[in-house]
């Protein structure tokens, strides 16, 4: 899609190249995405685990409906929220250092039905670390629902249980989605350009 078309925030103008999602778009999915994972769960209930930072419009938004569908459609899935706060990415490549830096105490997820919410799968990497640390305090299950997947030769195979959208293998930005920590402010999923990457470079 045109930059032109959409509201982007005047700061951001030159360093987008295009609108990969528009926020109606992915509000229209996620609707979806609630509808299934409200039939998954019933009565049971879940923990909703949020990754910091990148995973929190997403789960707000995700939420949102399954809140939503619990009142329109006399579905009961009780709601408890936790979040925990991972980091890898250094501008637009991977660290290779997943580090967990703070959350809650994981201990309450044990024995819990636990549905954990992230923004993108790249290599999966980043989820198979954590999974490895969740199934440490046994929950009783545990879900993945990824708004992103991206398309990557350099993937490890990991796949969630459920995906907003399959992307082409590039970096993007907005939805929540971070350059070093800018663009979350943008309600779009968008590709950065090189003067974006060069602007807001960490160094
Ligand atoms: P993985 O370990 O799967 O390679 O990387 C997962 C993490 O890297 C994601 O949770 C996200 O924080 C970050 N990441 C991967 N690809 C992108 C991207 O295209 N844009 C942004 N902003 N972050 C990404
Ligand atoms: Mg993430
Ligand atoms: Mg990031």
């Amino acid at each position: 899609y045109r930059l032109d078309e959409f509201c982007i925030p005047k700061h951001y103008e030159d360093d987008l190249s295009r609108v990969l999602i528009p926020a109606g778009l992915i509000n229209d999915r996620i609707e979806r995405l609630a509808r299934d994972i409200v039939e998954d769960f019933d009565e049971d209930g879940l923990v909703a685990l949020c990754v910091l930072k990148g995973g929190y419009k997403f789960f707000t938004d995700l939420l949102d409906k399954i809140k939503g569908l619990n009142r329109n459609l006399g579905r009961s899935v009780p709601l408890a929220v936790d979040f925990i706060r991972l980091k890898s990415y250094v501008d637009d490549q991977s660290s290779g250092n997943i580090e967990v830096i703070g959350g809650d105490n994981l201990k309450n997820l044990q024995g819990k039905n636990v549905l954990v919410v992230e923004d993108i799968i790249d290599t999966g990497k980043t989820m198979q670390k954590l999974l490895e640390i969740l199934q440490g305090v046994k929950p009783k299950c545990i879900k993945v629902a990824s708004m992103l997947v991206k398309r990557t030769p350099r993937s490890s195979g990991y796949k969630p249980d459920y995906t907003g959208f399959e992307i082409p293998d590039i970096f993007i930005v907005g939805y929540a989605l971070d350059y070093n920590e800018y663009f979350r402010d943008l309600n779009h999923v968008c590709e950065i350009n090189e003067a974006g990457k060069q602007k807001y470079a960490s160094k």
